[in-house]
Order: structure tokens, then sequence, then C-alpha cells
């Protein structure tokens, strides 16, 4: 029988999901499992007990030797620590057990996680507990149980606990807000997402050849392919046969696993490629990517490729990024931002809407800081992902009608009309013209936003925290405003033209690629924070602080350790970056330059002796000694401004932006100009045009 004919049954057959749960479980423990996912009520011992004997015998019967707490440490990658179900029981026999005890709660050695100060050494144990929202699957013969990370004194040392949290956060004050409108039915607001994820495939062969894919992720030498991606050709293109035998294993393996992933193409830059998912709850769809990132390595090397997630694998060509699409339903099936039918419903939609706006535009900063990493520096304003200015693309219709709430005006649509909120239908608003704009960093697209500054390699817990904890704010701020509201439609209508009035500045609706938006965002006061080191001192800043401890999901203690830590991240990965520089230069490319250098002086030798001496070996010599010579000394540089790192993390991460990024800058630009001299066979490395055309 056909493969696709088996899909329904393939899909999610690793996930102990709430099918297995249901078939698997009594009735009694299947009711105490959904009890506790919907209002967090703690599993008694008995029903772990019971829920941990099915867990393990399922998963036996899926090969699973091991089991695992899987946890998201302040890293953009997951953590696990394997223990097998085997328990001696004399006489040289074993057998296997998995307990309730060993289900809900793990301590692993947690000393080593970064903690950005949180933890100190005294108390290094950290616990992890299973979060039950979210489903044991098998993988690689374990079963890996999602947990959240806290430390002894209750300090989430993980991204999903604060995920967690915003996604309560927000779901109580949509709630709110809705009971305004009289929705008595939903009980519970999801934040849901649907990320997009880019990445590369490189030939493996070829990629170890190169020590600074090797080490860093991305090339920090190589000249633009003569051929890039001027032709446009690749974008959508047709899939090459390695390519899809390999897209067609990772569907597979991600479908065992419960990943719904849907659309799969090649994107703008060659070798590069894009899958989506369909959109889920954001703790799940959290999961989710890390799985995707995961198989996306792993299935890489079982076809010849090396997958690679870094924001800037190649200069000159596109980088990767993810689009985080966001939006709010509820348990009654409602997307709350998508506009609506009744002037009821539009007035709602147009409430979350200008939460949502003003929420944005306070919180530009917060936003911009959960996308600063430094590979992520390589892509945001270079033209080829959204410049690093936050702004809110609405589309010409919506954009039309918050202006004729703003100005009190009639709006066009056909025959002329005031909107009234609360008493007018929104004229439709069609979903395809909204898209059009590629170029912002959030963009309304029909019935969610997309926020697309994410970097391809980043966890996207972070954004999605802020976007929840953000929306969660300005909807109490609303609440508060109109529950004590007298006359409900007259404030509204206000309080929505006030937002939007005051608000406006975070709208734009052209081009952000454009020079002259930097002008004129500079002019709306819009923050402008070009580089990681310019935005990560706003990212525990007071108002930060204060957002996201009012509402619940970092302590300031919490939020200042994430900060130090992504200060600290950045200055590890540029130190790495440099070193390998540094080696890649005196090891490898200057001795091949040399050795060049010295067979040109042989043939010029041998031609003057012959009588003829011609442009191509002197002209290239001299400026093979040139480039030699400022190589050479711009890798002096390089090494000895590494030994004067300042200790502070803080200290470093400008140390490593306003003084090591330029010197790696200078020693590049002479190793490119000399690769384009040197005779290839002498280049000690694969160059561009080998990676990028390999597939
Ligand atoms: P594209 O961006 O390529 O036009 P879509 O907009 O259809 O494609 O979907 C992109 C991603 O957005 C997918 O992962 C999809 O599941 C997700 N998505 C669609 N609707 C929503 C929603 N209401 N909330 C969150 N994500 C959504
Ligand atoms: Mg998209």
């Amino acid at each position: 029988m056909e493969q696709s004919l088996h899909l329904p049954e393939l899909f999610g057959s690793y996930v102990f999901n709430e099918e297995t749960m249901k078939e698997r479980l009594s009735e009694a423990s299947y009711k105490a499992w959904k009890k506790s996912t919907c209002d967090g009520t703690p599993l008694e011992l008995s029903t772990a007990n019971e829920i941990a004997q099915a867990m393990k015998q399922w998963a036996m019967e899926k090969g699973a030797t091991h089991f695992t707490h899987w946890f998201q440490p302040m890293t953009d990658v997951t953590a696990e620590k394997h223990d097998s179900f085997i328990n001696p029981i004399g006489g040289g026999k074993i057998d296997m057990e998995f307990s309730g005890k060993e289900l809900i709660k793990g301590e692993p050695d947690a000393s080593s996680f970064p903690s950005g100060g949180l933890r100190a050494t005294f108390e290094a144990r950290g616990y992890t507990a299973w979060d039950p929202t979210s489903f044991a699957f098998v993988k690689d013969n374990s079963l890996y149980i999602p947990t959240i990370f806290l430390s002894y004194s209750g300090q989430a040392l993980d991204k999903k606990t604060p995920l967690l949290r915003s996604m309560d956060a927000v779901s109580k004050q949509s709630i709110r807000i809705l009971r305004l409108f009289g929705d008595e039915e939903t009980n519970r607001v999801t934040a849901q997402c649907g990320p997009e994820q880019e990445y590369f495939l490189v030939d493996k062969e070829l990629y170890k050849l190169r020590e600074d894919l090797r080490m860093t992720g991305r090339t920090l030498f190589g000249n633009k392919p003569p051929r890039g991606q001027e032709l446009e050709d690749h974008y959508f293109g047709q899939l090459k046969p390695r390519v899809a035998a390999y897209m067609e294993d990772l569907d597979n393996e991600l479908w065992k696993l419960g990943v719904l992933s849907k659309t799969k193409h090649n994107e703008v830059a060659p070798s590069q490629h894009e899958m989506a998912p369909v959109f889920s709850d954001a703790n799940t769809a959290c999961d989710s990517n890390q799985l995707v990132m995961d198989m996306m390595k792993k299935v890489a090397e079982r076809h010849g490729f090396v997958c690679l997630l870094h924001e800037k694998p190649f200069d000159g060509v596109n980088g990767s990024g993810k689009h985080d699409n966001w939006s709010l339903g509820t348990d009654t099936g409602k997307n709350l931002l998508k506009p609506g039918n009744t002037p009821s419903q539009n007035a709602q939609f147009l409430l979350f809407l200008a939460a949502f706006v003003k929420g944005v535009d306070e919180y530009q900063e917060t936003l911009r800081c959960t996308v600063a990493s430094a590979g992520n520096d390589h892509r945001l304003g270079a033209q080829e992902a959204p410049p690093a200015i936050i702004s809110i693309f609405l589309g010409d219709e919506l954009n039309a009608i918050v202006e004729s709430i703003i100005k009190g005006k009639s709006y066009q649509d056909g025959g002329k009309k005031k909107l009234k909120i609360g008493v007018d239908v929104l004229p439709t608003i069609s979903q395809d013209t909204t898209d059009r704009n590629r170029t912002s960093p959030m963009a309304f697209t029909g019935n969610k936003f997309e926020f697309r500054m994410l970097g391809s390699s980043q966890s996207i817990s972070g954004p999605n925290i802020a976007l929840n904890t953000i929306m969660a704010q300005e909807l109490a701020e609303f609440a508060d405003k109109l529950e004590k509201s007298k006359n409900f439609d007259a404030d509204l209508q206000k309080l929505i033209q006030e937002t939007f009035t005051k608000h406006q500045r975070i709208i734009f609706n052209g081009n952000g690629y454009d020079e002259s938006w930097v002008k004129e965002a500079k002019k709306r006061g819009l923050a402008n924070l070009v580089s990681t080191a310019d935005a990560l001192p706003h990212y525990a800043s007071k108002k930060a602080i204060d957002l996201y401890v009012n509402n619940g999901v970092y302590t300031e203690e919490e939020l200042v350790a994430r900060a130090n830590i992504h200060a600290e991240t950045y200055g590890a990965k540029i130190a790495i970056e440099a070193r390998t520089m540094l080696d890649m230069a005196r090891r490898q490319i200057m001795p091949a330059v040399s050795a060049y250098a010295g067979e040109l002086s042989i043939r010029m030798a041998n031609l003057k002796a012959a009588g003829c001496v011609t442009a191509y070996e002197t002209d290239t010599s001299k400026e093979v000694a040139i480039l030699t010579d400022t190589m050479m000394k711009d890798n002096q540089k390089l090494a000895s401004d590494m030994d004067k790192v300042p200790d502070d993390p803080w200290d470093a991460m400008n140390y490593y932006h306003d003084t090591i990024i330029p010197d790696m800058d200078k020693v590049r630009a002479s190793a490119d100009a000399l690769e384009q001299l040197v005779d290839e066979d002498y280049w000690p490395f694969p160059i561009y045009s080998e990676l990028l055309f390999s597939e």
C-alpha cells in the first residue's frame, strides 16, 4: 500500500498523546491527568505511578530502553540525560522499572548549565518537573518526558516555565476583556504559534573541510559566488532529488513525533530551504520547533548533508530566519485576531488590535531584545530581513480603518461611512492583500501577526513569552478601565481612538528596507537598536522588569539572569569566531598563499631566464605580496586585541562589538581578496561556489 495511506496511523505514533492515554489509563487516572493539564492540580503519587507504568509499557513497545527528562535550559537548545529502565532483582537478573516519582521529578546535576548568576554554587542542583501539558514521546530508544527546570528555591532555570506563565497571564487578561463583551463561555485563551523554519543544506564532505563551519556554523571567509540569488530561480524552485529525499525523510520523522510538518520549499538563497508546521498552542509549538531543529540536523547526516541553522552561514546571500506567526485562540474555537461579522465582534477585534499596537509601541526594546544574537546581527537591517527598528504593518485596508478611527472621519468603502465602534460592521478586510510587505518586522496577515525578526537558530520561547506578556499587560490596563465604565460603548470608542492616536507612530506600511525609513523612524522617536550590543542593555530595564514582574512571568532576578546569559553568549560566540579565524588564517590561508607566491616567483625566474616576462606572474605576485602583508598585520592586531578582552561580560560584549568585529572584518577582506588571486589548487578549503551548489 502507498505510504500516504498509512500516514494517519504513522502520525504521532511515537507520542504518548491524549488518545493513547485514554486507551491505556484507567478512567480515573485519565481524568486526573486531564484535570491537571487544565488547572494545574498536582497529580497524586498513585496516579503518577499508574501513568508511569502505562508510559513505560508503551515506550518499551516502541523500543525504548531509557527515559529522559527533556528540558530547555537558558540556551537555544534542549538538554537531556538518559537513565535506563533496568533494575537489578538479584541472581544477576533485572526487570524494567519506571516509577511515578521518576516521571514527575528529576534531579540533573545542573551546575554546568548557564544560570546567569541565579543559582549559587552551594545549591547547584536544580530539578526538572514533568509538564503534563506537553506529551511524552519516544526518540532514539528513549522515552522523552518534557519538563520544566527549576532551582531549589523555585526560580525558573529554563525557557518553558516562563512561557507557561506568560500563556496563563495572557489567558487571564483576555478573559477579562471577553467578559466585558458578554462572553461567559470562554474559559481559556491560548497563545498560538506557527514558526516557519529556514535552513541550509551543505554537502557533508565539503563541510568537513571548513574549520569555520565546524566551529562556528558559518563561513568566516569566502567571496560571493559568481552566481548568487540574482536569477531568483531557487525560491519555490523544483527540489533536487537528494534534497527531496531529505525532506521526505524529515517529514516522516517529524510526523512520527506528532509534529505537524506541513509546508516545504526551496528558499531564496541557493541551498536554502524552509519548513513550516501547522500552528498549535505556543508551548507545543516551542517543543516541536526544538524537535524540528534537532531532526533537521540528524536527518541531514543520513543524506550526506549537514544542516546549517546559523543565521548567516554565507556572506552575500540571504541568511536564515524564523517567522513566528502568533495569535490568540479561545477554547470555544474563536481567533481573537480575526475581524468578525458583527459590530460587537469587530469592536472586540479592534480592542485586541489596539492592545497589540500599544504594546508593541511601548515595549519595542523588549521585543527587539528577544531576537538579539550575534548571528542575527548579520541579518537585521541588512536588506534581507526586517530592519532592527520595530514597526507594525497593517495593510492598506486595516490601516485605512485605523486612520478613520483616529480622525473620526468617514471611511471610504464604496459608500461613505463613519465607522462607529460597536455599532457599525467593519468593511471586509481581504486576507491576500495584507501579506505583500515582506520587509515588515511585525505584519498583520489577516488573522494573526507574523513576527519576522527571529533568527533561525534561536528558541522561539523568548519572542512568544514577550508577545504574550505584553499583550497581557495591555489587556489588563484596558480591562481595569473598562470594567469601571458606566457607558461601555462610548468609553470603548474613546479608548480605541485614543490608543490608536497615541501609538500610530509604530504603524508603518512602507518599505522597511529603504534608507529613508531609518530617518523617518528616528523622527517618530522609534528605537533603532542596530546590534545586540545596542539592544541587550534594554533586556532588564526598569520598564521590562515591571512588565514581566507585574504579570508573574519573570522575577527581577530571573530576568537579570537572562540578560547576563545573553551578553555572555554573545561574547563567547564572537570569541570562538575570532579564534577560529586566526587559526585558519595562520595555519591554512597564509601558508597556502605563501606557497603559491613561492611558485609564482619560481615561474617568474624561469620566464626571465627564458627571456620573456609576463604580466600575470609579476602583477599577481605584487598584489599577493601587498595583501599578504596587510593580512599579516591584521592578524596580528586581531590576536593582540583578543588578549585584551575585559573580564566583565557586559564590557566584553561592547569590546567584541566595537573592536574585535571590525578587526575580523579586516582579516576577512584581505583573505577574500587573496582567494580571488590564488590558484584554486593552492586554496586550502572549498569556496562558496562549491559549498552553495553542491546539492
Ligand atoms: P505564509 O506565511 O507562507 O503565507 P500562512 O500564513 O498560511 O503561510 O502560514 C504560515 C504559518 O502561520 C503556518 O505555520 C501556519 O500554520 C501559521 N498560522 C496560520 N494561522 C495561524 C494563526 N491563527 N495563529 C498562529 N499561526 C497561524
Ligand atoms: Mg510567512
